[in-house]
């Protein structure tokens, strides 16, 4: 029989009761994986010296993928046919909690979310046998890692107004520009890299999507600066006149943006599991430092004050987690729930970092000393309200659907 609670550490063990609503399979692989996280990685940890912000080397996080693959999570979130689990979205989303709330600093590694299978998924059904065979099979394999470029300078939340060229010469586009803000660009051997390929100067907008190899000549990835969580998993992708084989487009001229925003809503929804996962941590350790910490000869967690506090952080917690998992339902039901989604990523967002501040509270003076995990925390979930579309862009979607009234026009 399935055990109600895979989440040994986790609030809702003393506080939150609540059944586990995933298939038996995914049960079954959260538990394997708590095994991996706890043991064989924490200890590697350890060795290595890696926290959330000493972060791991390439050859050591290779070595995390490789085994992450022996054990068969690796490539989870694949189809079936590559050795995926075929899992639903709502699974996805409870094995993904569990992953972040672990408190592993290999959290974002396990599945390869930075450089690995979770970039290529939606890319399959589009891919020619031979793309298959040189980039999506080898990340697959956890022997090749790689990212997903679309973001520049001058074109964030405005990704449409992108100016890398591709320029097609005989039986190659020469790509130049520059790409912005790219997570696991300088550990990844390969790009999803997306391009203009209308004529220079012609302001038409057609843009097209481009396996890239990031070893070739032209190709230059600047990286060392590092966010305000203290990590350095992000960088930029030069490109002076690469030479990239026209077999190494993806899909159609001009679908590249569409390849690339097809499965934004199940993404959107596939990041709240990793804030509330950190939020659980953060509000595991308020509470647990509240109950330790004495002052006016007394447990802090005696005074109303606090106890408000960790009410309204697990409330918030509760509501983000409800509205996470009827977004996955909902998208297992094969709704086009973008709305929804949006709505969960901007609501999870802005409560984990809600959760993350005012855990730093609880904590006093040693909340905000660098070293504790609250001041990690906070400064981890904070980049979420920006990351893959900011509030202000979930706003936008949700009002753009709501207003979406067949027939309606805007006086
Ligand atoms: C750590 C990190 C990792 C990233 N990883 C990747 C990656 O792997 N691949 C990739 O392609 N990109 C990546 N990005 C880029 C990320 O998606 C963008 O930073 C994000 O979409 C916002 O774009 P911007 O930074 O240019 O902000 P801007 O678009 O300049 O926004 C600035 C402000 O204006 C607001 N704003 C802009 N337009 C509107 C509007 N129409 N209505 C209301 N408000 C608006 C925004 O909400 C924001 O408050 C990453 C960024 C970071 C920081």
């Amino acid at each position: 029989m399935t055990n109600p609670n895979p989440y040994p550490d986790l609030p809702q063990n003393h506080l939150l009761k609540q059944a586990f609503e995933g298939s038996a399979r995914a049960h079954a692989l959260i538990e394997a994986l708590q095994d991996f996280l706890h043991g064989e990685l924490a200890e590697l940890a350890q060795m290595h010296g890696i926290d959330h912000e000493h972060s791991p080397d390439k050859s050591l996080l290779r070595k995390v993928w490789q085994r992450s693959h022996a054990l068969g999570f690796y490539g989870m979130t694949l189809p079936q046919s590559m050795g995926g689990e075929a899992l639903s979205v709502l699974d996805q989303v409870l094995i993904k909690e569990a992953i972040y709330a672990s408190g592993s600093p290999f959290a974002p590694h396990v599945l390869g979310e930075l450089s690995g299978p979770p970039r290529i998924g939606a890319l399959v059904r589009k891919a020619t046998p031979l793309q298959m065979e040189q980039f999506i099979l080898p990340v697959a394999r956890a022997e090749k890692s790689i990212c997903f470029a679309l973001t520049e300078t001058e074109a964030g939340s405005d990704a449409g107004a992108l100016q890398t060229q591709a320029r097609l010469e005989g039986d190659s586009y020469v790509l130049s520009g520059a790409k912005r803000f790219i997570s696991g660009s300088p550990f990844a051997d390969f790009a999803v890299l997306m391009a203009s390929t209308a004529p220079a100067d012609s302001g038409q907008r057609e843009i097209s999507a481009f396996f890239v190899d990031l070893h070739a000549p032209g190709v230059e990835i600047r990286c060392g600066y590092k966010t305000m969580a203290g990590q350095s998993h992000t960088g930029d992708i030069l490109l002076d006149q690469v030479r990239v084989p026209a077999a190494q487009r993806i899909g159609e001229p001009g679908r590249g943006l569409a390849l690339a925003l097809g499965r934004i809503t199940v993404n959107r929804l596939l990041h709240c599991p990793a804030m509330l996962g950190l939020a659980q941590v953060a509000l595991c350790d308020a509470r647990d430092y509240a109950l330790q910490r004495r002052q006016f000869g007394r447990s802090i967690a005696d005074f109303q004050a606090l106890q408000h506090m960790l009410a309204d952080m697990a409330t918030q917690w509760m509501a983000a987690r409800a509205l996470m998992l009827q977004t996955a339902r909902a998208l297992d039901a094969g709704i086009d729930a973008r709305a929804q989604a949006s709505m969960s990523k901007l609501f999870c967002s802005e409560a984990a970092f809600g959760i993350a501040d005012k855990a730093v509270q609880i904590h006093g003076g040693e909340g905000i000393v660098q070293g504790r995990r609250v001041e990690f925390l906070f400064r981890m979930l904070r980049m979420y309200r920006v990351l893959t579309g900011t509030s202000e862009i979930q706003r936008n979607t949700i009002a753009k659907e709501l207003l979406s009234v067949p027939g309606a026009q805007h006086a």
